[in-house]
């Protein structure tokens, strides 16, 4: 009988020891928060975005997002919803792809999971943290406050350094590391975005809808419509943590990264002008700032004026039809220097890791090392927002806990 050590109980880590223990083999987890799966009950506001029935590569960044190709077709959402079924989880599956427990509870996927896990016969130890991995002859060493303990495989299932607060460590690049594996350098992502302006902090709990376009090194790279949200660090909202892998990444890399919003997407700028000469001709008598307020958020409409150069209190029958193409203008794209992410404390996920040039993505064993393996986010893959990530560390899981027990 295989005797294999999994190194965190996530997600990646609890599928690989299902399917590990499912296959024959005799599994532990090695836990060091104080119960397994932490972030599966933190996910998606508490609902666990599970699974997206339409991921593909194009979903995921990292120096090979093609790495994660066969793992999904193994896991293809058909069988993922299968696989939840035998474990007594049913889905609630949306229009875009993303799905939800039908529960509307991430606190079921982790139930139903955890009881496949103990019915398949896995020791789960809790509260023990791992310190080092060595390899002996056939053999490997786990090493933890408690002592050494010897397996025929190990899989290092540590996800990410992104949010510390539930328990996530570095560790497992370090475990990688002393292998000989390399690591891409990491950065947080799903994050909030850091802005270099004097007004932002002033429109802090603004939230509307916009158009954001990322710019890098002044470049338009892509753009997403949905919610942003001002704060006193910068800005966030789901627009926003759609653009920031790319953003992070950029930063990381040295590059310049700022972000247009475009407050009005609906409207082009054309209709823009028309509609801001009417609002001014119906009410000629008030304010610019007045006149402005059945259009836009009023915190947002101050500094939008002040960006305008133009007085708040400037009556509408006194501005030039410049005034209003630059107003139009602005509400279009207004630009804000990006300068920092809101960091891992807050970071979803995170990019970069144990680079997948060196880990078969066939069987997720290492190509340095016979019998060492890898799932999830520790690798160099990063999904999107809706439920990519969760995807790809259960598909990883999957065939890592297959693969080892078969080894
Ligand atoms: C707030 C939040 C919400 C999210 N929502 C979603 C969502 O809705 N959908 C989605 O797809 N993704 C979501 N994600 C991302 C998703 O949670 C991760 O991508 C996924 O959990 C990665 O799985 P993993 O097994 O690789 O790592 P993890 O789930 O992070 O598991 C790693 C485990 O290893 C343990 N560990 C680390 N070091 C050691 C050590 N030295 N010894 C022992 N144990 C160790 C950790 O405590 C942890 O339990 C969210 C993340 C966060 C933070």
């Amino acid at each position: 009988m295989k005797h294999i050590a999994i190194i965190g109980g996530g997600a990646s880590g609890l599928m690989a020891a299902l399917f590990a223990a499912r296959s024959g083999a005799n599994v532990t987890i090695y836990e060091h928060n104080n119960a397994v799966g932490k972030k599966i009950l933190a996910s998606g506001n508490g609902r666990c975005n599970i699974i997206n029935t339409t991921a593909t590569h194009e979903d995921y960044a990292g120096n090979d997002p093609h790495f994660v190709t066969y793992a999904l077709k193994q896991l293809n959402f058909h069988y993922f919803e299968k696989f939840c079924h035998s474990i007594g989880l049913l889905l609630d599956i949306k229009e875009d792809g993303r799905c939800y427990p039908l529960s509307n509870e991430a606190k079921s996927v982790l139930i139903s999971l955890k009881s496949a896990v103990s019915e398949a016969g896995v020791k789960i130890i809790t509260e023990s943290k791992v310190t080092a991995i060595t390899k002996n002859d056939s053999h490997f060493s786990v090493q933890t406050d408690q002592g050494k303990q010897r397996y025929n495989n190990v899989l290092i299932a540590t996800g990410s350094e992104a949010a510390p607060q539930l328990g996530a460590t570095a560790d497992g690049y370090t475990f990688a590391r002393s292998f000989g594996h390399e690591i891409i350098p990491t950065y947080p992502s799903l994050v909030q975005l850091h802005l270099n302006s004097k007004n932002h902090p002033k429109m802090a709990g603004v939230k509307t809808t916009a158009e954001v376009t990322l710019i890098i090194d002044n470049k338009r790279c892509m753009n997403v419509t949905g919610d942003i949200l001002f704060a006193a660090y910068g800005i966030s909202g789901l627009a926003i943590l759609d653009v920031s892998q790319r953003a992070s990444h950029a930063l990381l890399h040295k590059q310049r990264v700022s972000i247009s919003l475009n407050l009005l997407p609906r409207y082009d700028r054309e209709e823009l002008v028309n509609i801001i000469e009417r609002l001014f001709a119906s009410v000629p008598k008030h304010d610019v700032h007045t006149a402005l307020c059945g259009l836009l958020p009023a915190k947002i409409i101050t500094y939008l004026l002040e960006d305008a150069a133009i007085a708040l209190s400037t009556t509408v029958s006194s501005l030039t039809p410049k005034d209003v193409k630059k107003l139009a203008h602005l509400i279009g794209e207004w630009k804000f220097e990006v300068v920092d992410t809101h960091g891992f404390k807050h970071a979803e996920v995170s990019g970069g890791g144990v680079s997948t040039a060196q880990v078969n993505n066939k069987t997720m064993e290492s190509k340095l090392v016979e019998g060492l393996y890898f799932a999830g986010e520790v690798l160099d893959i990063v999904g999107k927002r809706g439920g990519y990530n969760f995807n790809f560390a259960w598909a990883s899981g999957m065939i890592a806990g297959k693969e080892m027990a078969k080894k």
